[in-house]
């Protein structure tokens, strides 16, 4: 358990692509400033790494970039451990895509013939990406990426600002999203090659070049295909961005003070 963050930081649950990988999980990222706990994505297995690092009736809320399963399974379990658990005296704001109810509805209706099943547990919302959104200390703005599903990156303005571009391919408006950024969060499913298995997401390269034209100060790449030489992928994107390039892992924490992050807690790269 960890002590409450004063600093604007970010702690990384989980960094594979699609499945999970082995002593990983799918996407989750803790930001915390304060007491603002703010959970964005819940892929299979974040839950878990989530109660490792603090308590999951003191989170402000989760938001979900889209309903691709390694970014919101961990919903299903999390819905029990708030129902009959925990039981915290306020559930948290579950922030979800436009649509996002009807589709959680269906999950219950599958699941467990039980529409409402998400509502027992959550103070759901669906945001509108158009306006500015306030969770406690943080505002969030919001930015389509292209991916074969609505999809939405965010950027997450406290003490600093720290762009996550959720899953995506290449996007310009995606580069004037991340302009400036003290931390880009950024998909790299896969080192890059003439033939790529999918056009749905960011190699390595095309991470770091985003990166070097959006001029952020520090580059952390996620969203990585279980089994890929990670190392590659890193290196890729330092052949063309200036600044630091760090592999994601679970358990990783940044701070992100003003415009710099700086990498605490785990260490390395
Ligand atoms: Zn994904
Ligand atoms: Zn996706």
């Amino acid at each position: 358990m960890t002590s409450h963050a004063a600093a604007m930081r970010l702690t990384i649950l989980g960094s594979s692509a699609s499945f999970t990988g082995a002593n990983d999980a799918g996407s989750g990222y803790l930001i915390e400033q304060d007491t603002t706990r703010l959970l964005l994505d819940c892929g299979s297995g974040v839950l878990g790494r989530l109660m490792a690092e603090t308590r999951l009736e003191e989170l402000s809320a989760i938001l979900i970039t889209h309903f691709h399963p390694d970014h919101y399974l961990d919903l299903i379990p999390m819905r029990y451990g708030l129902r009959y658990g925990l039981k915290p005296i306020a559930p948290p704001r579950l922030l979800l895509p436009p649509g996002g109810r009807d589709f959680l509805a269906g999950v219950g209706s599958t699941l467990r013939n039980a529409p409402d099943m998400f509502n027992e547990a959550f103070d759901i919302a669906e945001y509108d990406p158009a306006a500015p959104l306030t969770i406690g200390d943080f505002t969030v703005q919001f930015q389509r990426t292209t991916h074969d599903i609505p999809t939405w990156a965010v950027a997450i303005q406290g003490d600093g600002r720290l762009v996550y571009s959720a899953d995506t391919q290449e996007s310009a408006e995606l580069e004037g999203f991340a302009r400036d950024a003290g931390l880009l969060l950024c998909e790299a499913t896969y080192p890059h090659s003439d033939d790529l298995p999918s056009n749905n997401h960011l190699s390595g390269l095309q991470a770091g070049m985003l990166a070097q034209r959006a001029r952020v100060q520090h580059l952390v790449l996620t969203h990585i295909w279980p089994g890929v030489v990670r190392s590659q992928i890193q290196a890729e994107a330092r052949q063309v961005f200036e600044g630091p390039v760090t592999l994601a892992r679970p358990g990783l924490q940044l701070e992100i003070n003003g415009a710099v992050a700086i990498e605490s807690g785990a260490g390395g790269q």
